[in-house]
């Protein structure tokens, strides 16, 4: 349904466009806007036009489901119904309230006024998809605001509240109120002068005068390839907005789309729009609709004070719901409330929080000791020890006092959430949720779905997560869920790589030139290698046949825990996290090597990244198999936001699928000629192989292993 609507006010016609709940410019619309505007100038009696939006806001842009479709270029594209509007002999002006962004601000740039509201928002967001506005937004916006504030508003993506360009060409006109109103009467005015021969101000006609070009663009150049290093789009704004001040407007819209083709058809884009999208598709549930009814959250409990239970309780605090924290003793409940009023001193002192709004927030902590206390709350998460025995006991009690309906959450990392939910006598009630380190900080939420999980539930958890500004992610009950499990894999492949003769810095460096916010050995350093120490000793025992280094243990016993203990993988210095090579552990890999009759021998950074890479591709295609996740996108998702993968490459599964999953096995064939390690490592997961074999792919549009 496409919503086009024409009313009249005196000689003015009012046009009204968009659809709920963003008035996207698919195809359909643009039709009809042409259609519209078409009828409004064949209209003797109509003067001037008005387009404004329905729902509240202008514009949010182009229709992203229409990229990379036929849709996205069907005439009349975007830049065709810009041409009618800007070349239109009545004055169109934009009416301009809410959200006006990306093809919609090029929409309105394309008007010959502009009235937006004093809450309106402008900008072009395309950046942050790998594009550039590619409706005439790099050439027109520089025009009426300059190119130091275009490069500003282009580069940053985010949208700049309306009243920041009053005075500007950009705006003729700024509403205290709606912007309705004040459109109309600016255009009955501009109306009656067009029709007495007055000319129509066009953006493109605007001369561009910056003496310090060369310097403004220059800089900007210099500051996205320090931080951007990797994201061509940057670089391509830029160069269209140069275009726009040395060359003809035509000239300069020609070199506008040839970098938008560029861009869309390359491989950074495609990876953040995979991203994008599967980041919405990450919380939708396929046997749970969007229907389903949800509990009320308005009080919430956290049992356990230490590292994760005050990172969580956070979390509700910054959300304003009042929460519970529960402990067995009373010296680790002070320690865990201090913990939390240190965080909002720190915010506050680091200027990001306000001293009342700090202060109201941690007011509404209720730290206790009793569980008689916390029955009401409507959901409870439990972050005690790593032990199913306490975990079971926990629940116990929590089956006992919680209200009927109350939700019983774990933050377990590895344990079984269905045997945790058995020791309630409400196993539909039990969920898990997975937060990372720091659980305040961190955006990734696993939502552990139990066998007896209900699912009324489990929407509710979802949409907690979206409360407390998490991403979450559902996984299906197993060892490690869906990122731990794939990180085992990848651990083991990085210690056979130091075993075999790389050093834990060129295994770190390699991963970190491939895009990784931190490779597996600094990584772990921060985490803690007892952690890893911990679940192996639990693995030697289930699983005898599984091969692993002892490496990383010898670390251990050596109480080398990492960051925490001033020594790891790395030296640590007080106050500095920096990690320095270790003499104690070239020592150690030394020994090591000797005793397990390996020469070493150098290992090149392509071979260390397939390694690691390919191990986490291999135990994800199983994880998806087994229906743990839902779909290859939530293990991006899970990935990028939980595990610091390069985003500007989608993802582990994104990746494999643009090396080809072809490619991916036959390398992996290569990789199992290694003598050293696990000789069934590399065996492809039977999805992968599958795949592999059809010319398939775990994330194309329309692929369903
Ligand atoms: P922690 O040792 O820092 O904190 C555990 C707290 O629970 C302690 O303060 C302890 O006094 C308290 N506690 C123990 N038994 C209790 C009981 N019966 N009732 C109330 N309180 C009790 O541990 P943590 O790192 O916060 O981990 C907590 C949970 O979160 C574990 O299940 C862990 O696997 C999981 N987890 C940890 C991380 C991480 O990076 N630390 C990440 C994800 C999940």
């Amino acid at each position: 349904m496409t919503t086009v609507t024409t009313a009249r006010e005196g000689q003015v016609a009012v046009i009204s466009f968009g659809d709920a709940p963003v008035n996207s410019l698919g195809a359909a619309t643009r039709r009809a806007l042409v259609a519209a505007l078409d009828a409004a100038q064949a209209d003797g009696a109509v003067t001037a036009i008005v387009l404004a939006g329905n729902n509240g806001l202008f514009s949010a842009g182009a229709d992203i489901k229409e990229f990379g479709t036929p849709a996205m270029l069907a005439s009349p594209n975007l830049h065709e119904l810009i041409a009618v509007v800007e070349s239109s002999g009545k004055p169109v002006v934009a009416a301009i309230e809410g959200s006006c962004l990306g093809g919609g601000l090029e929409l309105a740039l394309g008007c010959h006024y502009r009235v937006a509201s004093a809450g309106a928002k402008l900008g072009l967001p395309e950046v942050k998809l790998g594009l550039l506005p590619g409706a005439g937004g790099t050439q027109r916006l520089p025009r009426l605001i300059g190119v130091e504030n275009a490069l500003n508003v282009i580069l940053s993506g985010e949208p700049v509240p309306a009243p920041l360009f009053k005075g500007s060409p950009l705006l003729d006109g700024l509403a205290a109120g709606a912007a309705l109103p004040e459109a109309i009467r600016l255009a009955a005015a501009k109306g009656t002068a067009a029709a007495g021969g007055a000319a129509l101000p066009r953006a493109r006609d605007a001369r561009i005068a910056e003496p310090a070009l060369d310097a403004l663009l220059g800089f900007a150049r210099n500051t996205v390839k320090a931080g951007f290093a990797n994201y061509p789009a940057p670089l391509a704004c830029i160069d269209a907005i140069e275009a726009a001040a040395t060359r003809k407007f035509e000239d300069g819209l020609a070199r506008e789309r040839e970098l938008f083709a560029g861009l869309m058809m390359g491989p950074v884009s495609a990876a953040l729009r995979h991203a994008f999208f599967a980041e919405r598709a990450a919380g939708k549930i396929a046997d749970v609709p969007d229907s389903t009814p949800l509990r009320d959250v308005r009080l919430a409990a956290v049992i356990g004070a230490g590292t994760m239970g005050t990172g969580i309780a956070i979390n509700f605090l910054n959300a304003g719901i009042p929460v519970f924290l529960l402990e067995v003793g009373k010296d680790a409940l002070d320690k865990g409330v201090a913990r939390i009023t240190e965080n909002y001193a720190g915010q506050v002192k680091k200027g990001r929080m306000k001293p009342a709004d700090a202060e109201a927030k941690a007011a509404l902590l209720r730290p206790t000791l009793s569980y008689e206390d916390i029955g009401a709350a409507d959901i409870v998460i439990e972050a005690v020890f790593e032990e199913l025995g306490i975990k079971e006991q926990v629940f116990g009690r929590l089956d006992a006092v919680m209200k009927p309906g109350a939700i019983l959450a774990t933050n377990t990392s590895t344990l079984d959430v269905d045997r945790i939910a058995a020791a309630t006598r409400r196993p539909a009630d039990v969920i898990g949720t997975h937060f990372f380190s720091p659980a305040n900080v961190m955006k990734l939420l696993e939502v552990v779905r139990g066998k007896a999980t209900a699912k009324d539930v489990l929407a509710t958890t979802m949409k907690l997560a979206r409360t407390l500004r998490k991403t979450a992610v559902v996984s299906g009950v197993c060892d490690g869920f869906i990122g731990n499990r794939m990180i085992e894999q990848y651990s083991r492949q990085a210690l056979f790589m130091v075993d075999e003769g790389a050093s834990p810095a060129e295994v770190d460096a390699a991963v970190e030139a491939f895009g990784f916010a931190m490779g597996p050995f600094r990584m772990s350093d921060l985490a803690g290698n007892d952690i890893g120490w911990h679940i192996r000793k639990r693995r030697y025992l289930e699983k005898p046949g599984m091969v692993y280094s002892r490496l990383a243990d010898r670390l251990c016993e050596l109480g080398r825990f990492g960051q925490k203990t001033g020594s790891g993988w790395y030296d640590y210095r007080p106050g500095d996290r920096t990690a320095y090579p270790s003499a104690v552990v070239d020592a150690l890999i030394t020994s090591y090597r000797a005793e397990q009759k390996i020469t070493p021998r150098r290992l090149a950074a392509a071979e260390i990244v397939d390694r690691l890479v390919y191990a986490l591709v291999n135990e994800a295609a199983r994880i998806l198999e087994e229906g743990i996740a839902q779909r290859a996108s939530d293990i991006d998702i899970v990935y990028l936001t939980g595990y610091g993968f390069p985003v500007w490459r989608g993802g582990p599964m994104r990746y494999a699928d643009q090396v080809g999953l072809f490619g991916v096995v036959r390398r992996m064939a290569e990789l199992a000629q290694n003598p050293h390690g696990d000789p069934a490592f590399w065996t492809p997961a039977p999805l992968l192989a599958r795949l592999a074999a059809e010319g398939g792919s775990f994330t194309a549009p329309g692929a369903r292993p």
